[in-house]
């Protein structure tokens, strides 16, 4: 239909390593054009590479994005809000980002700033499971509150 398609969080907001790859893969798989987060010149760069010069993806390179989808496919949350509204008030796609600031981005004190405008936090899910019935991804939300909440701390 001659609609361009735009490939979000193709390096799963900072978490897969394999960063050219992953943008490689999505450019071969139709994507137009790929946007992920950059937070430095050098990010810039390599990314802009990838972009530009796109190599076929090998076949070592297909297995580690296969590891990679197996680690973070079952626990990264895309922020695309279907879960919500909880029934007990938690902003599930905030607190699921706060915990990624946190744990992998090296921002703990924004993270914890953030966690204290909150009314909600992780401790007040009470495992009902009306979310799990709404995330297209299937994440195990109850037990990533749980997780999270042990990890910012
Ligand atoms: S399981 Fe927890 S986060 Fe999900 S809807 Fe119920 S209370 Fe909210
Ligand atoms: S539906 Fe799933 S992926 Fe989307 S915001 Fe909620 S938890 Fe995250």
């Amino acid at each position: 239909m001659g609609i361009g398609i735009i490939g979000m969080k193709p390096v799963a907001g900072g978490a897969i390593r394999n960063v050219s790859a992953s943008i490689r893969f999505t450019l071969s798989r139709g994507v137009d054009v790929s946007i992920p987060g950059m937070d430095s010149i050098e990010e810039v760069d390599e990314n802009a590479l990838a972009g530009e010069t796109p190599q076929k993806i090998t076949d070592e390179e297909l297995v580690k994005l296969e590891e990679e989808k197996e680690l973070w496919g079952g626990k990264f949350c895309r922020r695309c809000g279907y879960c919500t509204p909880c029934p007990e008030g938690l902003n599930i796609p905030f607190l699921l980002l706060i915990e990624a600031y946190y744990s992998r981005y090296g921002l703990k004190e924004w993270a914890l700033s953030r966690l204290k405008t909150l009314g909600k936090k992780y401790d007040d899910c009470i495992a009902c499971g009306e979310c799990l019935e709404k995330c297209p991804y299937e994440l195990p939300i109850p037990d990533l509150m749980k997780k999270s909440g042990k990890i910012v701390i």
